[in-house]
Order: C-alpha cells, then structure tokens, then sequence
C-alpha cells in the first residue's frame, strides 16, 4: 500500500483551491459536502463559483493564492490547469507542510482524492493509487447501485439508539438486531412516516429482540414486473436475494426466478384466471405457515402487486394473523406495454386520464363506464381481456364509440417472444385468434410507427 487511506476530520477547516475553471469546480463539488471552510483563489472564476459564493457556500478571492492564506489549511488542490502554475501551488504547499493534490497529477501530489460512495455519515471510499480510475468508477457504481439512498439517514438515527441497544446480548443477538433494522424496520418506517419514525421503530424492535431473540417472519409482496429481469426493481432483487421462501404466480418467468437464493424453497401458487388454481385461502395459509417459523417469505406477483393482484386479500390475511408485511411495487403489465409501441398513457390534448380495466371480475364480465370510454382520445390498458374482447367491444360501440378506434394487442409484453397486433374495435375479437401468452388491450393506442406522421406534428401541440 502506497497510500494508507484515512478520514481527515476537516469540520471548521480550511481547504484551500487554486483555480476557477473546470478541473476546480469538479473538486468543488465534493469538497462542498464536507463542513469545511473553502477558499477559492481565481482572478477569473466560473459562474458557478461565483455563485456558490455569493450564496455563502465558499469564500471567494479574485486573486492568486499567497504564503499567508496557507496558514493552518487543513488541504491544498493546485487545479489551475497548468502545469508550471499547479506546480509553483504544489511547491507553496510543501514549504507550508499542507497535504497538497494536483488535480490529475498523481506524481506531484501528496495525497488524493478517492472516489467516495456518500452516505453521510456513511462514507464509502475507493482508491486505486492511480492505477485504475475506470476500475473505481465501476466499483463506485455498483455500490451506489446495492447501498439505499437513506443508509446515511437510518445510520445516523442507529447512532443516537446504541446506548439504548447495548440492553441486548453483545454478539449475535446484537448483530440480528442491527441486521433487522438496517435490512428491514429502519427502510420500513422510512417509507411510510419518513425519518421522525426511526426512534419508534428502533423501540419497537428493541423490545421484540428483547422478548425473542428468535427472527421473527415476515412476508415482503414483491412486484416481479412483466416478465424482462432487467425490469425488476433493485428492491426486488435485494428482497429475492435474502428470501427464504418464495411464493410466486404463474406467470412469474423462470428468468426472474433464478435470481432467488439458491437455498430457498420455491413453491408456485399456480393461479390463474381460468386454468387450475390454489386457492386464495390456500396461498394466504402458506404465506402464513412460512412467517410463523421464521421465515422471510417473498409472496412474489407478476407485474405491480397493487394492479389486480388481489393484493388486499392477503394483506388482511396477513394482518389479521400478526404478521409484518410490507409491498415493494413493480412494473405493472401495461407500463410495458405502452413503452413498446412507444406510446405515452396521456398525451396533452388527447387525454388526461388512462384506465387500467379488468375484461373479467368474480362475477364475470366487468361493467365499466363504457360511455366515458367511448369517448374519442380515451386510453384504457384492459388487463385479463382476450375471454371478453367480444363483450368489451359490443359495450363500446353500443356506447357509441368509433368502429375504427385502434387498439393494440401486446401479448408478453417486454419478453423476448413478445407479440404486438395493431388492429381496430371493430375487428377486436377475431384478431385475438392464436394470441395464447398473457396479453394486455391497449384501447385507443395505436403502435407509433403505425400512426401517420401528421398526427405527431400537429402545429398546435407544437406551439405548446
Ligand atoms: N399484477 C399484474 C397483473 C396481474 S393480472 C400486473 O401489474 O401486470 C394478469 C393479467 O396481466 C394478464 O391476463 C394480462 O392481461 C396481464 N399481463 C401480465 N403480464 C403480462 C405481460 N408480460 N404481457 C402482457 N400482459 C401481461
């Protein structure tokens, strides 16, 4: 190790930065999240550092750095951008005993400045010596990607709570109790009452690892999205990684249900709208059975879990048995669909709602408000709907609605045997013939290509 990496505590420190052009405001912007006092030193500086300035982030001189400003400088960056100047700036700096970095110049420097993950006070640090920056920028990406925006948040409020959890057992017992609040109650109670809610939270969990030691299970009902992995949200994947038991749909696709944990035991509910199912009460006591001993269940649903997923019915389920849940929302049929025909739900001037619609409930065919429907410029993603493409069609144009509306049928939207048929409401029904994937009825959209080019460029949206 060439370079042994430290945390300089600079609170109420001066750094100081020669330069006012590019290569300064790059450092800048980092150096702005520390509690530092920053100087800057530029007889020409960028607007942006004017105006950083003039709202009392940094102090700005419009001049060249001297000895004096050097006294007590905690940091020196030389980011004038010349190399005789950063140097005649590195040289001042040593003569002073400041830590000094050229920007973009390892050699002349006497410390750098690594690629940092910030959570504050979480910070993530990543240095190579200079001999891969690429190679940390991936790395840095990555972690950005695995590490919850609201780390820094949920840490600060677990440092105001250790003197309350060294009541527990140091050790594993300790260790599950953090784990279970970083990993689970802390983002919770996040999401649902913001910050405030943390010191609750931490009680709470407090006194159940206090009264059982044991985990305690929970239930995370997961949205798998419409089939493409790459449309799982990061919060899925995370909860796919931990789970312990995953409970999925049907039309959950064996891609996504690779990325569960090798260990975990998978177990297909098996319903669908017509074809041979488990019964709801059946899906809700497996959930059940599997909390009760422990277990983190993922109950994982195609597509969002809030868009007829008879969400509601396990949720009460699952309440009613005591057991913590929490839904981790996903993309739901439709948005896929709407996103290949390059189409948009609302359009101004066209329309400014959408519908998502079932063909069929539990009673049978769904009735809707077929005369709002009607209307020209509606757009409805009719969800379940090959079984009452004749119904729906024969409600709409008895509504009054035009024969040639178009609609387009996506069938496994966002998979790689995806299929689309643009067609209009008047031959709705026959042009579903052979369609046998999942499908969803985009009422009142028509793929983009296939719309004429006058359409898109009229001049009064234009003018907008
Ligand atoms: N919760 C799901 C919907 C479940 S109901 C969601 O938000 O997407 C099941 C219906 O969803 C299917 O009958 C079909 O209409 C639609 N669907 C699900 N996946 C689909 C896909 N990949 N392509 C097209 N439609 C899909």
């Amino acid at each position: 190790m060439k370079y042994f990496p430290i945390f300089l505590s600079v609170q109420n420190r001066r750094i100081l930065v020669s330069g006012g052009g590019a290569a300064a405001i790059a450092k800048l912007r980092l150096l702005l999240k520390t509690e530092a006092r920053i100087t800057v030193f530029a007889t020409r500086p960028a607007p942006e550092i004017s105006a950083w300035a003039d709202t009392g982030r940094l102090i700005l001189a419009q001049r060249g750095l001297a000895r004096a400003d050097l006294k007590d400088a905690a940091l020196l960056y030389a980011a004038d951008e010349d190399a005789a100047q950063d140097a005649r700036i590195a040289a001042m700096g040593a003569e002073a005993g400041v830590p000094t970095n050229i920007v973009d110049n390892l050699d002349g420097s006497s410390f750098l400045t690594p690629a940092i993950v910030d959570r504050d006070p979480v910070t993530i640090a990543i240095g190579t010596e200079g001999a891969a920056p690429v190679l940390a920028r991936s790395i840095k990406a990555g972690l950005e990607e695995r590490l919850p925006q609201t780390l820094g948040i949920l840490a600060r409020a677990a440092k105001a709570f250790r003197p309350l959890a060294e009541r527990l057992a140091p050790g594993r017992v300790r260790r599950a109790f953090w784990a279970e609040y970083y990993d689970y109650s802390g983002p919770k109670a996040l999401n649902a009452t913001g910050e405030a809610a943390l010191p609750d939270a931490l009680n709470a969990l407090l006194s159940r690892h206090m009264s059982a030691p044991t985990p305690v299970g929970r239930v995370d009902l997961v949205g798998a999205g419409p089939g493409d992995p790459d449309l799982l949200t990061l919060k899925a994947r995370k909860a796919l990684d931990a789970a312990d038991v995953v409970i999925h749909d049907r039309l959950v696709t064996p891609e996504i249900l690779e990325l569960a944990r090798r260990e975990a035991t998978i177990i297909e509910a098996g319903k669908t709208g017509f074809g041979p199912a488990m019964q709801q009460d059946d899906i809700n006591a497996l959930m059940i059975e599997h909390a009760r001993v422990g277990a983190h269940v993922v109950r994982l649903k195609s597509g969002d879990p809030a868009v007829f997923g008879r969400l509601d019915e396990e949720l009460d389920a699952l309440t009613a048995a005591g057991i913590d849940w929490q839904i981790v929302p996903g993309i739901t049929a439709a948005s896929a669909a709407v996103a290949q025909i390059g189409q948009s739900f609302t359009k101004r001037q066209r329309n400014s709602s959408v519908r998502l619609l079932t063909g069929h409930d539990v009673a049978g065919f769904a009735e809707h408000d077929w005369r709002a429907l009607a209307r020209a410029g509606e757009v409805a993603a009719i969800y379940m709907g090959k079984r009452s493409a004749r119904f729906v069609q024969g409600r709409l144009l008895m509504h009054g609605a035009d024969p040639a509306t178009p609609v387009t049928v996506v069938e496994n939207a966002s998979r790689p045997d995806s299929r689309l048929r643009a067609v209009t409401l008047a031959d709705l029904p026959a042009s579903l013939d052979g369609v046998d994937g999942p499908a969803v009825l985009l009422l009142g959209l028509a793929p983009r290509a296939a719309q004429p080019a006058t359409a898109t460029a009229h001049p009064k949206e234009l003018a907008l």
